[in-house]
């Protein structure tokens, strides 16, 4: 068969999409297949009642490099911001709350200059962090002068930080996020907070060791953005700059098979039995997915198997979308602040317990919450005067006891009752409601095991070994397939850089 493709990238999720672009940009003649309806993955925006709109997974911008944004000329394919720099607010149920802002504290004067001090000094090593994300790790024990150069950069950086901050961050890196801000504050609600920030789109509570470093990870981001019309503004805007390097885009084009040809990945076959033949093929979906069923098992060895069978992915974090006929009021918070950023973590405890049940597979009686009211911003997203909020929820095992269907309602409710004692009335509000469990991330949007992050952001699922040994510098045992995704380094939110990064490597022609 002829070859019709420089490159096949499977999957149109934001990271798919940028690797597409860089491998036209560097003269590749590329082919997008997503499976579902439309672009985007886990970055859409949808209709989920009438007239009412929403970031139906990813609802916040605040991971993806402005740098990134200008080389793709995203402003220019179409995307504007509703909000930016959004503050973040802890609510407590009886209106007093903890704002944060820019570094800053604007209220609870005991704990203000602790939290700069805090926040300016796990910026500094935020950056070190993110430093490594913009190129593939270096291979272990590898013996390649690169790699050791690579090595040696990073330590070199770390050396840079100068004796206290060095010591400071090895110290750290390891705790958990309970133990660093109980040593800081006194404020529950700012706890709280920090706790759950270190949690979100994790298995883990904020007693779980290593939830320094997925604190970290988030801190590598910027300010909160909310992009006009929603997440799905940003994938369009990809789109576009995908078409406009020359990128050609399938929807409704499901990859059931990759096919390996004298030891190299040669063309896919779609759900429909088209046969698309290829000098490479890039894979925008879990790891899981490409290697155990796109790929087969029987092309790989056992050791690689058995590595990729045990990365941890099974998603717990639910969405909650509820369309409402007037703005929620939030007892006691300035109207210049629903528009914010609100979390529904009180303390540190609220969210270990809340955690806590997860570990059992049951979902949390008193559920953590980052909640956005994103139409105060944007009155694109509902009719004139009603609102929609925008919730993700923790935590919601992807296999609960019972099964979803038995407790969707319940858990809805028991959200309802959160959201509730800090707004009260916002329950007589609500014209309708959805609720999208782990197992419908994942049916709906092709997230494997519902998880965020395509795989914990963990020690042992990071940086060099992300997602496995032998396929951590985005190409595999299997000449000619690469990997694009979150389930990659860097890992992840919507941010790119995966998808940049296997760019390079494909255009390198890395094998
Ligand atoms: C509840 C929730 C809330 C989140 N909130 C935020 C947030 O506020 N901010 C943030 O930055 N991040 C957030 N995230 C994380 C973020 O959405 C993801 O990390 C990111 O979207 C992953 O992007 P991706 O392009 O790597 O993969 P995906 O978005 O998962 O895209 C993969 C694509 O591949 C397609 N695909 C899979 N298999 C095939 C196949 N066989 N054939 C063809 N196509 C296929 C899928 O349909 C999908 O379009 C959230 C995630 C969840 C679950």
């Amino acid at each position: 068969m002829a070859e019709q493709f420089d490159a096949i990238v499977i999957g149109g999720g934001h990271n798919g999409l940028v690797c597409a672009t860089y491998l036209a940009r560097g003269g590749r003649k590329v082919l997008v297949l997503e499976a579902a309806a439309e672009i985007g993955g886990a970055a859409i925006t949808r209709e989920f009642a009438p007239g009412y709109r929403v970031s139906a997974a990813a609802h916040l911008l605040h991971m993806m490099p402005e740098a990134l944004m200008r080389e793709l000329d995203l402003a220019k394919h179409g995307l504007s911001f509703a909000a930016t720099d959004l503050p973040t607010v802890s609510l407590g149920a009886s209106g007093e709350h903890v704002v944060m802002s820019n570094g800053k504290l604007s209220s609870d004067e005991a704990d203000a200059a602790a939290y700069t001090n805090l926040v300016t000094r796990l910026k500094t090593f935020a950056r070190l962090l993110a430093q490594t994300f913009d190129a593939p790790p270096p291979r272990l024990a590898s013996g390649d002068r690169r790699d050791l150069w690579s090595l040696a950069k990073l330590g070199l950086k770390l050396r840079l930080l100068g004796k206290r901050d060095m010591r400071e961050f090895l110290r750290i890196i390891g705790m958990n996020v309970h133990d660093l801000v109980e040593e800081k504050f006194t404020s529950d609600l700012l706890k709280g907070a920090l706790g759950f920030e270190a949690v979100m789109g994790s298995a883990t509570g904020p007693r779980t060791p290593g939830t320094v470093l997925s604190l970290l990870y988030r801190l590598t981001g910027s300010g909160f953005a909310l992009p006009r019309g929603g997440m799905g503004a940003v994938t369009t805007a990809l789109a576009n700059a995908a078409k406009a390097a020359g990128v050609e885009i399938r929807v409704n084009a499901r990859v059931a098979r990759i096919v390996v040809e004298q030891d190299r990945a040669s063309r896919v076959v779609l759900e429909s039995g088209e046969t698309i033949a290829a000098k490479s093929v890039i894979s925008n979906a879990d790891p899981k997915t490409t290697f155990l069923k796109l790929l087969g098992p029987e092309h790989l060895d056992t050791g690689f198997v058995r590595s990729v069978s045990h990365i941890r992915m099974r998603g717990n974090a639910a969405k909650l979308h509820l369309a409402l006929s007037a703005a929620p009021a939030f007892a006691g918070l300035p109207s210049a602040l629903h528009g914010s950023r609100l979390l529904i973590a009180p303390s540190l405890a609220y969210v270990e317990h809340a955690y806590n049940a997860s570990k059992y597979e049951e979902a949390s009686v008193a559920p953590a919450i980052e909640l956005i009211v994103p139409s105060l911003n944007d009155d694109s997203l509902a009719p004139a005067g009603c609102h929609v909020l925008s919730a993700v929820v923790q935590f919601a095992p992807y296999g609960v006891k019972g099964g979803w269907e038995a407790e969707r309602e319940a858990f809805t409710a028991r959200i309802v009752d959160q959201i509730e004692a800090v707004a009260p009335g916002t329950r007589k509000l609500i014209v309708a409601s959805e609720l999208l469990t782990p197992p419908d991330l994942e049916s709906q949007f092709g997230l494997g095991g519902g998880h965020w992050h395509h795989g914990e952001i963990a020690f042992d699922q990071f940086f060099m070994v992300r997602p496995v040994p032998g396929a951590a510098q985005y190409h595999t045992p299997i000449n000619g397939l690469y990997l694009c995704g979150a389930g990659c380094h860097p890992g992840g939110g919507v941010m790119g850089l995966a998808g940049r990064n296997a760019a390079r490597q494909v255009l390198r022609g890395a094998v």
